[in-house]
């Protein structure tokens, strides 16, 4: 039978197996030791071999296991969706482990939110991207790319004389397809730094008028205009739903 393998890092440096939690001893080897320091205990991620040291004390339990592969998980959910609170995020790992076990088995290996939530907001910080001091800083990763896990950036020039940003939802982009009617609206007030103005595209579906299309845009030239639209357009017949676009353009 496979021996399961369970890691616990992205360097592949801490493992559990055999219900038994194992840490790598040097860069290139491929043991691994206890890491109840006094045991002895060895294991070989290589040959999947032990070495002939027992360990003295008990091995991990289910609900252990369970407890700490669930927090890896939550510092992976906090990495990767920095628009959900941590409490929910918290919450939602910890619902799933009072699903299977007693709060008294949880609590001994579960640390309260309290405890661990700066280290949750440690994690998130460290992939916050910094701000930016100059256009060609704005550097858009998949994360912020991205809203409610779909994609809300469609379009970025990447050019820094003069940068254009559209962001749709893949709603608002059916409710522009579907629309017979647009507005448009610039917003010079509230704009992101860098940024000239906020230019928003409203389509009118099912009798009312909805957001659906958000621009950036460094200046109110005319050429500057033409490419976001022009853009935009290609966004949108290059999506399935595109009943109206090719008139309402
Ligand atoms: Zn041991």
């Amino acid at each position: 039978m496979d021996q399961e393998i369970l890691y616990l890092d992205t360097e592949f440096k801490k493992i559990i197996t055999e219900k038994h939690r194992y840490q790598k001893n040097e860069k290139k080897s491929s043991w691994y030791r206890c890491v109840n320091r006094k045991c002895g205990a060895l294991f070989n991620l290589e040959s999947m071999e032990r070495n002939k040291v027992e360990h003295y004390h008990p091995s991990l339990t289910n609900c252990e296991i369970d407890c700490i592969m669930f927090f890896k998980q939550l510092v992976q959910n906090v990495i990767s969706d920095h628009d959900i609170p941590l409490i929910d995020a918290y919450n939602r790992q910890y619902q799933k482990l009072i699903a299977k076990y007693s709060y008294n088995e949880i609590v001994e290996h579960w640390k309260p939110f309290t405890v661990i939530k700066s280290n949750l907001r440690y994690h998130r910080n460290q992939t916050k991207p910094n701000n930016p001091k100059q256009v060609k800083d704005i550097q858009i990763n998949e994360i912020y790319s991205t809203l409610n896990s779909q994609q809300f950036l469609q379009f970025d020039n990447k050019d820094n004389n003069n940068r254009i940003l559209i962001l749709m939802t893949p709603i608002g982009m059916k409710i522009l397809s579907n629309s017979k009617r647009w507005h448009f609206d610039g917003s010079f007030k509230t704009c992101p730094t860098h940024f000239l103005q906020i230019f928003s595209v409203h389509g009118y579906y099912q009798n009312q008028m909805y957001p659906a299309c958000y621009i950036l845009l460094q200046n109110k030239e005319r050429e500057t205009y033409v490419e976001a639209l022009t853009k935009m357009k290609e966004i949108l017949t290059g999506n399935n739903d595109n009943r109206f676009t090719r008139n309402t353009l």
